[in-house]
């Protein structure tokens, strides 16, 4: 059988699918929904789990090596075990990794079902360690509850875990080194992500993104960092371990000041079913269209290859006059 591989213009191989299940939230993170979630769209617009596992099949046979689960709150989607039961049989086909995130608030009862159902790995979010600060950057009071949802990822052995936590000025810059005491002791992996142009409320602004540099000084002064020796690839994080060698590991994604989009190998696929090349995407491609309309599969094969071949070079978020996309974090799939 001929390999098929994705290939975009400027010859970066797409590997790494994120799938939105849902645009809706039970949190209200005030760096992606502040004001609530946006009209819903129909369920009839929504993609149903057959057309999801339809799609992934052939972006699999693509040469697609990664599916991230992801939205809104992708463990509000009713139907979750179902999808991943259907995808982690694409294993046999060529997927080598069928993860999640997940703001981890349905983890410490569900946690384990997922591992059942063929989930490898979460991603679960946690912006503070403190709940006064957890309450106000997500909406919720439930610190605690993500925190058993850790306990319970962990105990169904959803691994490697890794933290999402996207740091923020004035917000909770100062926890960045208890962040890092919080993966030595739970053994995770810390991703710290810059605060981004997608908030529902566009209130962005460059002087609240605390840098990957910053972040990386403030956890050196507590916590001496090692560069990991291995291959970036297409990785959004440059990794550390801790010189002391305890367990546990850093990741920095900084997309605003240190872009790594020259190596980027992802596509994105909305609730809805439109493919966006790039997370900062002005347009997007209905895949659920060409699908409704009956297309064969080899018409919809060549339909992704040449939307594939319109992404983007690059992110504008640095340039004077960016826009940033009309739809945000929550709708796109982050
Ligand atoms: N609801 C799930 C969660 O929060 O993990 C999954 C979807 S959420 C959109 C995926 C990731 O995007 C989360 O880790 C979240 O912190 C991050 N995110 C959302 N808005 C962001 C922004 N404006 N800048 C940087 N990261 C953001
Ligand atoms: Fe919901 Fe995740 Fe957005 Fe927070 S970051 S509002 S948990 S979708």
């Amino acid at each position: 059988m001929i390999s098929m591989m994705l290939r975009d213009s400027y010859n970066r191989q797409i590997r790494d699918l994120r799938v939105s299940l849902t645009d809706r939230c039970n949190f209200r993170c005030f760096y992606c929904l502040p004001h609530g979630e946006p009209p819903i769209a129909p369920k009839e617009q929504m993609l149903s789990y057959e057309e999801i596992e339809y799609v992934c099949e052939i972006f699999v046979a693509l040469g697609i090596e990664k599916i991230r689960l992801t939205g809104g709150e992708p463990m509000l989607r009713r139907d979750i075990e179902t999808i991943i039961r259907k995808l982690a049989r694409l294993k046999v086909s060529g997927l080598h990794d069928l993860a999640l995130t997940t703001n981890g608030y349905y983890l410490p009862e569900r946690a384990q079902g997922l591992k059942d159902a063929g989930l490898d790995r979460v991603t679960i979010s946690l912006d503070s360690l403190k709940r006064d600060v957890f309450k106000r950057m997500t909406g919720v009071d439930v610190l605690d509850k993500v925190l058993a949802g850790i306990t319970a990822a962990k105990e169904a052995r959803l691994e490697p875990i890794k933290i999402n936590a996207v740091i923020v000025r004035g917000h909770n810059e100062d926890e960045v080194a208890d962040f890092a005491a919080f993966a030595r002791e739970y053994n995770v992996k810390m991703r710290f992500i810059e605060f981004m142009p997608l908030d529902s409320g566009h209130e962005w602004s460059r002087e609240d993104v605390v840098s990957g540099k910053e972040i990386r000084d403030r956890i050196s002064e507590r916590f001496p960092l090692v560069p990991l020796e291995v291959e970036r690839g297409s990785e959004t994080s440059s990794r550390y371990r801790f010189a002391d060698g305890a367990p546990g590991e850093i990741g920095i994604i900084a997309p605003v000041t240190e872009p790594f989009c020259g190596a980027c190998s992802r596509i994105r696929l909305t609730a809805d079913g439109q493919i966006r090349t790039c997370l900062f995407s002005t347009v997007e491609h209905s895949l659920r269209d060409v699908v409704r309309s009956g297309a064969s599969r080899d018409e919809i094969i060549e339909y992704i290859e040449s939307v594939i071949l319109k992404k983007e070079p690059r992110h504008f978020i640095n340039d004077p006059g960016f826009v940033a996309p009309s739809r945000t974090m929550s709708f796109i799939g982050g």
